[in-house]
Parts: structure tokens; C-alpha cells; sequence
């Protein structure tokens, strides 16, 4: 199933978030303390998409709350005025790749389903693809983030705002922090047309 597409695989997020908690459709699986599934309603109107659970998001079952998430949370903050109970917040794939390595493309592709239940039901206005693996799945694309970013692009009759993972942030420092946060302030301009 193509990822532009919408899946009618759930009919409601929570059978979406009920099968995966079970989910043994990758090897992924063998590995995780938790599922991941994501947080978030179809309140929110802000869905961040990041690459895939680390060690704490899989120890406690939650996103983004490891170091990168603690940036995510306050670059959100201070530049979009949310907090993290009003946006969503998901993965590519929803178990932890042992020692954080890349998800690999048929992990990517096992996990699409519930992907594509989550963008469906919770619905944002924009979504913000956090790194390489969540614009390249969404756009369809090969291209690198750093080309990608700097603009938006129509996805499902919404829009789609790509910026750098926010672990690149706590890489490389300066000039990618405030591409993010430029980023940010493009998305905060979507929601506010
Ligand atoms: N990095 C991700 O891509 N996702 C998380 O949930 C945490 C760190």
C-alpha cells in the first residue's frame, strides 16, 4: 500500500494501537520492552513524525522522551507556543532497533499500517517529519533532509514541513538548531493560515 494513500486497514486509532501492542510482523519485535505506539488525538493539529524509539522511549513505552525529546519539547515550546499534551507524536517504526541502529526498509514497510492509521484518524493540519527516515517514507523520496527541508510540500490535502531530527540538533549544533527552529516557526504559519 503506498504511504500517500489512506489505509482503511483500522477503522479507529485505538484498534490501530491494539494490534501493535502485540505486533510481531518485523523482527523488531524480538527486541522491545515496549511498543511505541505514539501519543496524541484527533485534537491535535501538529503530528511530529520522528524515526524510531530509543532506549528510554522503549523502556517506558512513550516517544520522544530521551534527550531529543526533551529538545523537541522545548524548541516546540518556544517556537510553536504547544505543549507535548497538545500535539501528536509518533515513529516510522514503533519498536526499538537494538542499539539504536537505522530501522531497516522492510521494517519501515511492516510498521507502515500503523503509521498510516495514525496520519488518518489523528488527522493533523501539518506534519513535521523529524530526520531522513520519516520525509524520505512520507515524500516518497530518496533525497536528504538537507535538501528537503527549507519549505513545505501537499501531502493528503494537508501540508508536510520536513526539518532535521532533533538528535542532528544535539550533533551539530548552531546552524542546525535554528534551521529547526525556522522550521518550526513554517509550521507554526501553516496552522495559523
Ligand atoms: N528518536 C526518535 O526518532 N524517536 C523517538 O521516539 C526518540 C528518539
Amino acid at each position: 500500500m503506498p504511504t500517500g494513500t489512506v489505509a482503511a486497514v483500522f477503522a479507529t486509532l485505538d484498534e490501530a494501537r491494539d494490534v501493535a501492542s502485540t505486533c510481531t510482523r518485523c523482527e523488531l519485535s524480538e527486541g522491545r520492552a515496549n511498543v511505541v505506539f505514539g501519543i496524541g488525538s484527533p485534537a491535535c493539529e501538529v503530528m511530529f513524525i520522528g524515526e524510531g524509539p530509543g532506549a528510554e522511549e522503549d523502556r517506558l513505552g512513550v516517544p520522544f522522551v530521551g534527550r531529543s525529546g526533551q529538545l523537541l519539547d522545548r524548541l516546540v515550546t518556544e517556537e510553536m507556543g504547544l505543549s507535548r499534551d497538545e500535539i501528536a507524536i509518533c515513529n516510522t517504526v514503533k519498536c526499538r532497533p537494538p542499539g539504536n541502529r537505522d530501522p531497516k526498509p522492510t521494517e519501515i514497510e511492516a510498521c507502515k499500517p500503523f503509521l498510516d492509521a495514525q496520519i488518518t484518524h489523528i488527522d493533523p493540519l501539518v506534519i513535521v517529519t523529524l530526520g531522513n527516515f520519516a520525509a524520505r517514507l512520507l515524500l516518497d523520496t530518496k533525497t536528504g533532509i538537507t535538501k528537503l527541508r527549507g519549505t513545505e510540500y501537499p501531502f493528503r490535502d494537508r501540508v508536510l514541513v520536513p526539518t532535521f531530527h532533533p538528535a542532528a540538533a544535539l550533533r551539530g549544533g548552531g546552524v542546525v538548531l535554528a534551521q529547526l527552529r525556522a522550521d518550526l516557526v513554517r509550521a507554526k504559519l501553516v496552522l495559523a493560515r
